[in-house]
């Protein structure tokens, strides 16, 4: 046959032996040191969008917690942060505003962030439950359990190219390990084939403010890392 077939040619010839289904090579645009991408979103490679994930959590029934939730709280930044960053679940203030990390604890690492020298809005926070915990306590692990593929979803959206963990919960949820964080902290791991390096929580940092210099070193690896600074 001569000539070119057509585009609409050559999917009612996939349709015919059964492929209705291709994937399309990752186009995302170089990223800059703090963390824009130069390619548009549609372009950037994502399986889905944070957007199509925000709208289905947004219905989530799927533990108890979203009895007793005001918002869900989903995670915040930029979609194509270079860094991400992943606590336990939202506390009271975070439940109120519907934004992680926006109380005491939230105040300590916006600090932490900014002595990386990026701006909170150039990386992504995120939660491994989305919704608040009755009396600030621990997620359950069935609660996280059932919250997990949320994040781990956002993670293939945002495509970090580190994560950072804080504190034990998340350590123990997303890397799946009942290691000490004492132990783990620093020491670089992988989660859907992105580094992860788990560090303290701020809340614990709060109570333990003598620990904060363990934490000044994990800043330094990711900082490293990352070429920033
Ligand atoms: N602690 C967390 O782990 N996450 C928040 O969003 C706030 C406090």
């Amino acid at each position: 046959m001569k000539g070119r077939l057509s585009p609409e040619m050559v999917a009612a010839y996939l349709r015919e032996i059964g492929i209705d289904f291709l994937p399309v090579p990752s186009r995302a645009g170089k990223r800059t040191p703090g963390g824009k991408t130069d390619a548009p979103p549609e372009a950037a490679g994502a399986a889905e969008s944070l957007e199509d994930i925000r709208k289905e959590l947004l219905s989530c029934r799927g533990c108890p917690l979203c009895a007793g939730r005001r918002t869900v709280v989903f995670g915040t930044g930029n979609p194509h942060a270079r860094l991400m960053f992943v606590g336990e679940g939202p506390g009271e203030e975070e439940d109120r505003q519907g934004e992680p990390f926006v109380g005491a604890a939230g105040r300590r690492l916006n600090r932490w962030i900014a002595r990386l020298g990026v701006a909170r809005e150039d990386v992504y926070i995120a939660n491994i439950v989305k919704c608040r915990p009755p009396g600030n306590r621990a997620p359950l692990p069935e609660e996280a359990a059932s919250c997990l593929p949320y994040l781990k979803r956002q993670i293939r959206a945002i495509r970090p190219e580190v994560i950072c963990s804080l504190g034990a919960v998340a350590l123990q949820y997303l890397l799946g390990t009942g290691e000490k964080i004492t132990r783990v902290r620093g020491k670089w791991r992988e989660v859907e084939g992105v580094p992860v390096l788990p560090t303290y929580h701020p809340a614990f940092i709060l109570r333990n403010q003598t620990r904060e210099t363990e934490v000044f070193t994990d800043l330094d690896l990711l900082a490293e890392r990352l070429h920033l600074k």
